[in-house]
C-alpha cells in the first residue's frame, strides 16, 4: 500500500473513532493491512498487568485484531498520533514483535517523507532515556530509600522513549 492509500485508511478510522471517543495527547492509533488486502486498526490504551498499569501500544493492539481474525501477514503499517494525526515510528520493541509473530520483515512502515522496513525499525537499539521520571524520582529519595534501587534500575530498563511521546511503561 502506498503512504495515501494507508493514510487515508487512517483518516476514515480517525474519524469514526473521533465521532465517540476523546483521546488523550498520547494516544495513538495504528491501522495496518494485510497481504490479503484487509485493513484493520487498533488505539493505545491501558491494561491491567499482574495488578500493574501497562500502556499497550496501539501496534500490538491493531495486531491482535488482525491475528484473531486469523491473519499473520502485514502488509503496510502506519501509526499515528490520535489528536495531530501525525505519523509516527513504531518503537522497536512492537517491530521486533510483529516480525517475529508472522513472516512480517518486510512488512513496510508508511512515514510521510518513505516507507521503511519493519526490520529496519527492530534493528535499532533502544535509546537509553537521559533522564526519567524514575531517575529524578530517585535522586530525591536515594538516600531514604536505598534498599529499593535495584528495583528502580529494572523499571528504568523497562522504559522506552519515544519521540514525541513520554511513556512511563511500554508493553510491547
Ligand atoms: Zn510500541
Amino acid at each position: 500500500m502506498t503512504f495515501d492509500a494507508i493514510y487515508s485508511s487512517a483518516m476514515d478510522v480517525l474519524n469514526k473513532l473521533s465521532a465517540y471517543e476523546r483521546f488523550g495527547p498520547e494516544t495513538t492509533v495504528c491501522v495496518l493491512s494485510t497481504r490479503s488486502g484487509r485493513i484493520f486498526y487498533g488505539v493505545s490504551r491501558v491494561e491491567t498487568v499482574n495488578g500493574m498499569p501497562m500502556e499497550v501500544h496501539a501496534e500490538i493492539i491493531a495486531f491482535r485484531e488482525m491475528q484473531a481474525m486469523g491473519e499473520t501477514a502485514v502488509e503496510t503499517l502506519i501509526l499515528l498520533s490520535a489528536v495531530d494525526r501525525s505519523p509516527l515510528i513504531p518503537c522497536p520493541n512492537c517491530a521486533m514483535f510483529i516480525m517475529q509473530s508472522g513472516d512480517n520483515a518486510s512488512t513496510t512502515v508508511a512515514l510521510p517523507d518513505r516507507m521503511i522496513r519493519l526490520s529496519e525499525i527492530a534493528g535499532t537499539p533502544a535509546k537509553k532515556p537521559v533522564a526519567s521520571k524514575g531517575s529524578l524520582l530517585k535522586d530525591k529519595v536515594g538516600d531514604l530509600m536505598s534498599v529499593m534501587e535495584d528495583e528502580d534500575d529494572e523499571d528504568e530498563d523497562i522504559e522506552e522513549e519515544k519521540p514525541k511521546k513520554k511513556k512511563l511503561f511500554g508493553l510491547f
